[in-house]
């Protein structure tokens, strides 16, 4: 009896040392590119955590006032009013991210394209008498994508349209970037425990109470976890999926990531996470593998083995780099083929 108070006693004066050494755990989070970014610290005092915190999120609101298509004063903005007349000059940040949406536009064969955004127009996911656009409406659209008619002019930082009507959109890269800039701010400010999370694109630092930090991918058709990620220091993951913004007509659904060759939705995954060093690579590329579909995602990935994968087919398929084997954590017995 008095062991095993001793033994809570113990425990208590453990866990109460760890609090003071192992600092807290923070957490954060602000509606920022038009969803939910969190961030979480563990630092000693909250004070440093909230200053931390502070700047992150300031450097994440001025990626969404520079990149949101809404935003008047910003960017992306002022580029699709004008930049079909005459060249616009944008921020360091823009011009950068514009370029390398359009290096992992050339290196997927198009696949990411954010060009795409003359076709963005013409769903309407969120309307309760949903239509898809007529076959008329997605080649006239059609014709006003492809990233190549997006001219960079480097010295003068200017961006130009090279066909009137054209417009382009980050919704597929930015949310990375603004986890890749927070996360700089965390480290600017001495933090080296840390996740920055914007919805499902996000960046670890460190590590979480002397293990990894783990990262839950949901299962693609129902409100669960499917498995877990142990994440290595500076990992970053992001995944696409067709269950964020879908819309169904006629039994089909048809959801937020557009095939630039066809004009609809592309078919063959159900999810695409991609783990890598930077989460402006992970999440372009797990949009762009979501777009070749299973066939042509297969011969990239032997190409690419910086990048490591999780994807779900059409059938509920699983695959996953074999890289990942001891690092992934099931929740329940799933099939998983390692490539
Ligand atoms: P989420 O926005 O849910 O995190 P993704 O990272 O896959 O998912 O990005 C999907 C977004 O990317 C779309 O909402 C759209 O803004 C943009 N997008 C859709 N299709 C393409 C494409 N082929 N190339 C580039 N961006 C795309
Ligand atoms: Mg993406």
């Amino acid at each position: 009896m008095i062991y095993r108070n001793l033994t809570a006693l113990l425990a208590a004066f453990i866990s109460i040392l760890t609090a003071c050494s192992g600092g807290g755990t923070h957490t954060y989070s602000r509606p920022l590119m038009g969803t939910i970014v969190n961030i979480t610290i563990i630092a000693d005092s909250k004070r440093e955590a909230d200053a931390a915190s502070e700047k992150a999120f300031g450097a994440i609101e001025e990626i969404e006032r520079l990149m949101s298509p809404k935003s008047e004063a910003g960017d992306v903005y002022r580029l699709n009013e004008q930049a079909a007349y005459r060249p616009v000059r944008v921020s360091d940040g823009t011009f950068m991210l514009v370029r390398r949406a359009n290096e992992v536009a050339a290196r997927t064969g198009g696949a990411f394209d954010i060009s795409f955004a003359a076709l963005e127009r013409l769903w309407n996911w969120k309307d309760p008498n949903f239509i898809p656009p007529n076959a008329m409406e997605v080649a006239r659209a059609l014709a006003l994508v492809n990233y190549r008619y997006i001219r960079l002019n480097s010295a003068a930082s200017e961006i130009s349209f090279a066909v009137p009507g054209m417009r382009i959109g980050l919704g597929g890269i930015a949310k990375g970037y603004a986890a890749m800039r927070g996360m700089e701010e965390l480290k600017a400010a001495g933090v080296t425990n840390a996740i920055v999370a914007a919805a499902g694109d996000m960046q670890v630092a460190g590590s979480k109470d002397g293990g990894p930090w783990r990262v839950g991918l949901m299962h693609p058709r129902k409100k669960e976890l499917i498995c877990t990620l142990l994440m290595r220091d500076g990992d970053a993951v992001s995944t696409s999926g067709d269950y964020e913004r879908f819309a169904e007509y006629g039994g089909v659904r048809y959801h937020h990531i557009i095939d630039p060759k066809t004009g609809y939705p592309a078919r063959g995954f159900v999810s695409v996470s991609v783990i890598s060093k930077s989460p402006v690579d992970s999440d372009a590329y797990s949009t762009a593998l979501f777009v070749m579909g299973p066939g042509k995602a297969a011969g990239f990935m032997k190409e690419h083995p910086e990048l490591e994968v999780v994807l779900i087919d059409e059938d509920l398929r699983m695959s996953a780099s074999k890289g990942l084997r001891e690092r992934i954590v099931f929740e329940e017995v799933v099939g998983v083929a390692w490539r």
